[in-house]
Formats: C-alpha cells, sequence, structure tokens
C-alpha cells in the first residue's frame, strides 16, 4: 500500500498480536460487502480478500502533527506488512469543530507521508457521518433490547449522579422508562423537538460500576448546529466512545489501534459491539481494540487545541509555519515523507508512555538526505576576502561532487575570482588558541580552491572589518598534483562574490525553550523561544536553484529546503531543516 518499499521493521506488542490472530485463523469466515455496512449488508458477501483491516480514525479539527504521523505509519504499516488493508476515516461526529479545510489537509498529509487508501478499484476512505443513519437504526435497537434510554437530567445533574472513583453513581429516575417512550423521545429528538441539553440517549449498563465509562455513558446528545458534510440532516450526534467501536464494525477492522488513554474505555467498547452483534445488527469476528503509548515529543506541543492557539492567536505564522510540529510546517521545514517514517519506526511502539527526544527526529532527517542531498556552499554572515595577486578579470573554473556519497550524481562548477564572500567568523585579527582559519600570517585552504595567506584586513570608521586580504598560491588548486603539498589546518567555504545568488535564509531553534512545554500544569506560551526564527540575508554557490522538491546541504551549515510559499526562484528563500551532525570539521 505504501509507494516505497518498507524499512526493516523490528517486532512489537502489535506485531505478535496480529502474527497469532492470522496463525490461529481469527479471521476466517470474516466476509466483506465491498463497503462498510451491518449485519444486514453482509449475508451474501464473499470474504474478505484482506487478511487485517486497520484504520486511521482522525478527526477533522486541526491539522495533522507529528504524533498522527505515528499513527499512520504505524496502521498504514501493519496493513501493508500482513495482507491487509488500511481505511482512513475520518471520525467527524463533532460539527462544531470540524471544517472541510482539514479534511483536505488531512487527505494531502496522509498522500504525503507515503501511504494510500486505494485498492483495485476501491478508495478505503470513509466518513463516520456517512453512518448515521445506521448508527440511529443501532441506537433504536438498543433502546427496545432495554439497552439504552433517554434521559431527561441536565448535563450538570448526570455528571453529579455520575459518582467518583471511589463513590458509586445513582440510578436516573428515566432510566426503567418503557421503551416506546425512549423511542418517541429519541424520534422527537432527531426531529429538532427539543433544545441542546435537554435529554440524552444514554446506555443502560450500571451505575455501580468501578469503571466510571460504564455508568451509563451517553450515546446520543442533541446539538443544533450545521455539520460540514450533512448539513442540517441531523440535530443528534453521536458521542465518539459509542461511535468508534459502531465505526469500527461496520467497517470490518480487525485491530482497532488508539492510544493508551483509551484503555478504561475497551470495556465500554466491547459492550458496544457484543450488545449489537447479539441483536443481529453486527457479525463476528468484531475488532478488538489495542492501546499503545503516544508520541511525546520534546520541545513541542501535540494537541489540536493548543497548536490552533498558536495559530489563532499569531504566535506562529500559520499552521504550516516551519516551526510548528504539523506534518505541513515539517514539511515546509524540509522534512521528507522518508524521514518521518524512519523516525516512526525507529521510535518504536510501546505500551508505557515516554519522551522521545527531538533530536532524533532531526537524525533521521539526516540519515534519510545525506546519501542524496545536492551539497552546495551558502555564505550566511558574509566578509568580502579579496585575493590581491588574482587579477581582476579572471575566473578559474573549480569543481566539487554533487553528492560525496553518489558518484553518479557528477560534479557543480564554480568560479573562483579575486573577490570572495567568505563567513565573517572565519576571520579574526587576534587568534584564540586552536583557530586554524584566517588571520594574518595564517595559510588555509578555500574548500576545492586554493591555499591562500592571510595578509591583514580593512576596516571601517567604527573598527568593523570591511575586507579581508590574502594571497594565494597557485600551485595549490584542489584536485591538481600537488595541490596537497602545502599543508594547512584550516579550510574553510567561499563564494565568488559576482556570481553568487543572494537569498533570504530562515534560520530556526526550538519553539519552546523548555523540554516538554506543557507538562502538569506550565502555561505553554511561557516557555515560547523569541529567537525561534531568525532571518539572514546570505550568498549562494551559483547552481543553488529554490526548486520544488529540492533538498540541498549547505556545507557545514545543515540541510535546507526552499521555502516557496515565500520565496521564488528569482527571489529565493531558504528554511533550515537541521544543522549537520559535526562530521565536517573545518578547525575551530
Ligand atoms: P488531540 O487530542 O490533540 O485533538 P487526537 O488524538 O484527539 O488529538 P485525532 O484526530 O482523534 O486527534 O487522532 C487521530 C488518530 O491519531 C487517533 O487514533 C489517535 O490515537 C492518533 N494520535 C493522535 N495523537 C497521537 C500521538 N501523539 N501519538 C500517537 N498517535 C496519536
Ligand atoms: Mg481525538
Amino acid at each position: 500500500m505504501t509507494l516505497e518499499s518498507p524499512l526493516p521493521v523490528t517486532t512489537n506488542f502489535l506485531r505478535n498480536i496480529i502474527e497469532s490472530d492470522l496463525a490461529s485463523g481469527r479471521f476466517q469466515g470474516k466476509r466483506w460487502a465491498g463497503a462498510p455496512g451491518p449485519a444486514s449488508a453482509l449475508t451474501s458477501a464473499g470474504g474478505d480478500p484482506a487478511r487485517i483491516r486497520t484504520r486511521f480514525p482522525p478527526e477533522p479539527n486541526g491539522y495533522l502533527h507529528i504524533g498522527h504521523a505515528k499513527s499512520i505509519c504505524l496502521n498504514f504499516g501493519l496493513a501493508r506488512d500482513y495482507g491487509g488493508i488500511c481505511h482512513l476515516r475520518f471520525d467527524d461526529t463533532n460539527p462544531e469543530k470540524e471544517e472541510q479545510e482539514y479534511v483536505d489537509s488531512i487527505i494531502e498529509a496522509v498522500k504525503w507521508l507515503g501511504f494510500d487508501w486505494t485498492v483495485g478499484q476501491t478508495e478505503h476512505l470513509y466518513f463516520a457521518s456517512d453512518y448515521f443513519g445506521i448508527m440511529y437504526d443501532f441506537a433504536q435497537a438498543l433502546i427496545r433490547a432495554g439497552h439504552a434510554y433517554v434521559d431527561e437530567q441536565s448535563p450538570e445533574t448526570m455528571r453529579a449522579m455520575r459518582g467518583t472513583l471511589t463513590e458509586p453513581g445513582k440510578n436516573s429516575p428515566w432510566r426503567d422508562r418503557p421503551a416506546e417512550e425512549s423511542l418517541r423521545l429519541l424520534q422527537e429528538m432527531r426531529e429538532g423537538l427539543h433544545p441542546d441539553g435537554s435529554m440524552a440517549l444514554r446506555a443502560r449498563i450500571d451505575m455501580g460500576s468501578p469503571n466510571i465509562n460504564l455508568r451509563d455513558p451517553v450515546l446520543y446528545r442533541i446539538r443544533h448546529a450545521t455539520h460540514h458534510r450533512t448539513g442540517n440532516d441531523w440535530c443528534i450526534y453521536p458521542m465518539y466512545a459509542w461511535a468508534h467501536p459502531v465505526e469500527d464494525a461496520l467497517e470490518g477492522i480487525t485491530h482497532s489501534i488508539c492510544t493508551l488513554e483509551f484503555e478504561d474505555q475497551r470495556p465500554f467498547y466491547d459492550w458496544t459491539l457484543e450488545r449489537l452483534r447479539d441483536l443481529g445488527q453486527l457479525a463476528d469476528p468484531l475488532p478488538h481494540q489495542y492501546e499503545f503509548a503516544r508520541l511525546n515529543l520534546s520541545y513541542v506541543v501535540t494537541s489540536k487545541r493548543k497548536l490552533l492557539q498558536l495559530v489563532k492567536d499569531g504566535y506562529v505564522d500559520g499552521w504550516d509555519d516551519p516551526r510548528m510540529p504539523t506534518l505541513a510546517g515539517l514539511r515546509r521545514r524540509g522534512y521528507t515523507p522518508g524521514s518521518l517514517r524512519l523516525f516512526c519506526e525507529r521510535t518504536g511502539v510501546s505500551k508505557s508512555n515516554s519522551r522521545i527526544d527531538y533530536s532524533l527526529l532531526e537524525q533521521a532527517l539526516r540519515e534519510d538526505q545525506d546519501p542524496v542531498a545536492q551539497r552546495s556552499v551558502a555564505i550566511l554572515d558574509p566578509v568580502k576576502l579579496v585575493i590581491t595577486n588574482f587579477p581582476a578579470d579572471q575566473t578559474e573554473p573549480c569543481q566539487a561532487p554533487r553528492n560525496p556519497h553518489d558518484p553518479d550524481a557528477g560534479n557543480r562548477n564554480f568560479p573562483f575570482t579575486r573577490e570572495l564572500w567568505i563567513e565573517r567568523e572565519d576571520f579574526t585579527e587576534n587568534p584564540p588558541k586552536k583557530y586554524f582559519r584566517l588571520f594574518p600570517g595564517n595559510k588555509v585552504r578555500l574548500k576545492y580552491g586554493y591555499v591562500v595567506t592571510c595578509t591583514g584586513c580593512v576596516k571601517d570608521a567604527d573598527g568593523r572589518v570591511t575586507e579581508v586580504h590574502a594571497e594565494y598560491d597557485p600551485a595549490t588548486k584542489s584536485g591538481t598534483d600537488g595541490a596537497n603539498l602545502v599543508k594547512v589546518k584550516g579550510t574553510i567555504t567561499w563564494v565568488s562574490a559576482a556570481h553568487a545568488v543572494q537569498a533570504e535564509i530562515r534560520l530556526y531553534d526550538r519553539l519552546f525553550s523548555q523540554p516538554f512545554p506543557d507538562a502538569g500544569d506550565a502555561d505553554f506560551l511561557a516557555s515560547l523561544n523569541p529567537e525561534s526564527r531568525q532571518v539572514v540575508q546570505g550568498w549562494l554557490e551559483p547552481g543553488t536553484v529554490a526548486q520544488k522538491n529540492s533538498v540541498w546541504q549547505f556545507e557545514r551549515l545543515g540541510y535546507f529546503v526552499p521555502d516557496l510559499i515565500d520565496g521564488t526562484p528569482d527571489n529565493p528563500v531558504f528554511n533550515r531543516t537541521t544543522t549537520l551532525k559535526d562530521t565536517w570539521a573545518p578547525g575551530v
């Protein structure tokens, strides 16, 4: 199902479960009618061609973030590896917060990550809202069987009667009303005859259960709200905890994988499915819920509510701000689908919560891109280096590998001239110990060019260096015989001033200065890093073009991608994805 071949996988408890389910034939006899549906739709259906079915079920109430990538890679990856199918399902049961904009962005993000839900002719893209009719039938069936009732207590009273962890709840006075009455009231709720909060449909389970989730949970509430897909067709909406198992069962999901917070909901998940199965509404084998630890990444927040706040209150430029942990932001920042899949695979699947350091994400990008990123040179804090013994009208062609790991990529060409841009920090008048770069009297290699000897500098009235001067040694050109006879301790990068391409370069730091900005009750806004973005005007090696999907490694500086939203090929803007691991040692 993925477009690219899978990574080497490490086993995990979910893989073990699936393998033992497949070995025991747990899903033998499972049918699939070609589309989701209740038991009645399966009577003449053939066997399910998918050995397992998983799903990624986002609520379209925000943009996807790195935590969702984990769930996507897991669910689509398991389906891929075990001959299964993974559904993309929008869990759109909460009309007030959901929007088409989010649906579109989610579809785009999952595709971008490299996953696909079309198998043969069938697109396994589903919407919970398409099941509202069936869910309503199921609710009626539960009422008729005595498993649900309409409660006319206010939401506050219901909450008060629910009890606590140490005290049982109390039965509602409406709990034992006749089924006919509940059926009629549910019908009236649906017809819009009652205001929000005036009544609700509740499961009739056990107000004394030690598991609060089993104390007659609400199945349907009244919400006079317009839904982004069903418009005003409905004014009652199912609650997530009830709707979710129903959605899974209608879609023939075998392994319903969610995060640990839902562990306490599993008994209600099973209660719902078993009651509906016993009533003939759903067919065996039923889905089973499994929980794994959510991804908690340091230096970011991943609650959609908090991300929305960052956007709405202008702390970032939008959902796709390169500092955001959204997939749209990570993409703009330069994270590739391969790097995110590698990160998700490598951070594993666990049953206990842990925290993952942001540096693992950066490392995944480096590993993904080091073999392929095009090399180039950028000078971010330029000062002019004048080669005083090099003629002003001369250009000397130089070359360097496009990617040292990939000889087939060939070489890049760029000129050496009398006036170059170098990094300001690569010159000093008074070198500290172990400083091997330019200072009067010292020799360094201009990478891919010549060895030069620094002869001094020019300063303005404020004492700021405006030009560095040096003389080159014509016998030392890189790649020519004898080039290495002159030994130097430092090598620096440069670009020809007359040929370099000017670009805006955006350098990013962590958006938050605390590793876990929203841990406990902390106000996450208090630890926003005011210096999370630095914008500089730099000079790029000629040929460094700002094209779509081009990832660059600027030597010494890190991985960069063009920002095609704010920049154009003629006015390039580059975002730094991450710095380099310190493998290129220019001398201090
Ligand atoms: P939020 O609470 O911020 O709104 P959510 O978990 O409710 O996020 P959903 O749209 O319901 O967002 O999530 C879709 C799927 O992604 C769910 O199955 C959820 O378990 C999974 N998911 C969300 N966040 C993470 C995370 N940090 N790690 C792993 N899976 C996650
Ligand atoms: Mg959710």
